[in-house]
């Protein structure tokens, strides 16, 4: 499997709100437990990263 890149795309304040892959372009958010904890919030958004299973886009199927 190539590189991935993790981003943080949005933050609430100082929490990470939203994050994302650069490769695939998967997003993933934060759930309101972690609002409040910047550290949960970055954890548990790397964490979504670490295990997701990269797919390249793919064109939409045509119908034919
Ligand atoms: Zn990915």
């Amino acid at each position: 499997m190539g590189e991935r890149h993790f981003i943080v795309l949005k933050h609430e304040g100082k929490v990470p709100a939203m994050a994302g892959c650069e490769k695939c372009k998967r997003k993933f958010f934060t759930p309101v437990d972690y609002s409040q904890d910047a550290i949960g919030a970055q954890e548990y958004l790397f964490n979504k990263f670490d295990h997701h299973s990269c797919e390249e886009p793919r064109p939409k199927p045509r119908r034919v």
